[in-house]
C-alpha cells in the first residue's frame, strides 16, 4: 500500500490516519493505524497500542509493517466514527475532593500551548506558562497521558464533527454516572487549554445551538482563562482569570481587572504555607481544597500552590513568596 505522506506536513502537525474497514454497526474493523509527530518522537498508534521512535526512518520502516496486508478505503466511503468519551472523572485529587463536596467534575485534557501543532493557549507564550503548565501535574506528567491529550486537540483541530459529537455524547455521560452517584455534575473544558467555547456554536440532533453551554443550560460550566478580553459569557459558564507575574504579561493582567465576567483571579504560589493575606488589593482564598471555583465569592484572588515543573518555575509565572 502506497503511504503518501508529506514529511514537511507530518513536521507541521498533520496526523495520518489508514483505516482498513468498518463494521456493520460502525465501528472500526480490525485496525485503525495513526502516524504523526510530537516535539520529541514519532508516533505510531495501531488500534490502541502506542510505538514511538526517534527518526523518521525508523518510524516508516515500522509503519510499512503495520500496514502490510491493509486494504484501505476512500475517505468519502466512510462513515463517520463514533462519538467517544473524552471527558475524564475523579481523574486528579482535587476532582476527588469535589466529590466529597458533591459535585462529580468532567474534565477536558487537550494539549496545551502548541503541542498538538495549533495554539490552544493564545496567551501562554505572553504568559510565560508553557513550562510550568499544569500539563505537567499529576497524571500529565506521563507520556501515554499526553499523547491522548494531543490526540483528542487533534480531534478538537481536524475533525470538529465527530469533537463536538463526543464532547455532547460525553457531557450526558457525566450527568449519568453523577445521577446515579448522587451529586451534581459540574463541566470543565479547558483543563489543559485555553479556546473561547462560548464562541463555538454547534447543532445538535438538528437544532442549532450558540455554545455548548445552551445544550446544557442547567449544568454548571467553569474554566480558568488567561485571555482578559472574554465576553458574552454564558450565565452558567463561570470563569476565573489565571494570573502570570512575567512583565509581560503585566498589560493584559491589567486589561483581566476590568473584565466583570471574569468573576475571580488564580494565582500560583511558590509556597502553599506563605501565601500572603492579600494580592492586588484583594483577598486571597485557598483554592487547593477543591477546583469547585464556581463556588469561590467573585473579586478575590484564589491561591493555588505550584505543582508539577511549575515548583521549579523561575520565568516568574509562579508568583515567589
Ligand atoms: S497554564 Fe493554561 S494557558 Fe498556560 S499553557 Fe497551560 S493550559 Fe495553556
Amino acid at each position: 500500500m502506497e503511504l503518501n505522506i508529506n514529511k514537511k506536513d507530518l513536521f507541521n502537525g498533520t496526523m495520518y490516519t489508514f483505516k482498513n474497514g468498518w463494521d456493520t454497526d460502525n465501528s472500526p474493523l480490525t485496525k485503525t493505524i495513526q502516524f504523526y509527530c510530537t516535539q520529541d518522537d514519532f508516533v505510531v498508534v495501531v488500534n490502541d497500542s502506542i510505538s514511538l521512535f526517534k527518526t523518521y526512518s525508523k518510524a516508516i520502516k515500522f509503519l510499512k509493517l503495520a500496514v502490510i496486508d491493509f486494504e484501505p478505503i476512500t475517505p468519502d466511503t466512510l462513515p463517520s466514527l463514533k462519538p467517544r468519551m473524552i471527558l475524564s472523572t475523579s481523574s486528579d485529587a482535587k476532582t476527588i475532593k469535589g466529590q466529597v463536596h458533591g459535585y462529580l467534575t468532567g474534565i477536558l485534557y487537550l494539549a496545551p500551548s502548541d503541542i498538538s501543532g495549533v495554539n490552544l493557549c493564545p496567551f501562554a507564550g505572553l504568559a510565560g506558562c508553557e513550562v510550568a503548565c499544569l500539563y505537567t501535574a499529576g497524571r500529565g506528567a506521563f507520556s501515554n497521558v499526553q499523547l491522548a491529550r494531543i490526540n483528542k486537540a487533534n480531534l478538537f483541530n481536524k475533525d470538529r464533527e465527530l469533537f463536538i459529537a463526543s464532547l455532547v455524547y460525553s457531557i450526558k455521560k457525566v450527568i449519568r454516572d453523577a445521577l446515579k452517584q448522587g451529586l451534581i455534575p459540574v463541566i470543565r473544558l479547558n483543563g489543559t487549554s485555553d479556546i473561547q467555547f462560548e464562541k463555538i456554536g454547534l447543532t445538535v440532533d438538528g437544532i442549532q445551538y450558540e455554545n455548548i453551554m445552551s445544550v446544557f443550560p442547567t449544568v454548571q460550566f467553569y474554566d480558568y482563562t488567561k485571555i482578559p478580553t472574554r465576553s458574552n459569557i454564558p450565565a452558567n459558564y463561570d470563569l476565573t482569570f489565571s494570573y502570570s507575574g512575567v512583565d509581560t504579561f503585566q498589560p493584559v493582567w491589567q486589561k483581566a481587572l476590568k473584565n466583570y465576567d471574569l468573576k475571580r483571579f488564580a494565582v500560583v504560589f511558590s509556597n502553599r504555607d506563605r501565601m500572603p493575606a492579600q494580592f492586588a488589593e484583594m483577598p486571597v482564598v485557598d483554592g487547593d481544597s477543591t477546583d469547585l471555583r464556581f463556588l469561590d465569592k467573585s473579586n478575590v484572588v484564589v491561591g493555588l500552590y505550584a505543582k508539577g515543573k511549575a515548583k521549579k518555575d523561575d520565568s516568574g509565572f509562579v508568583v515567589q513568596v
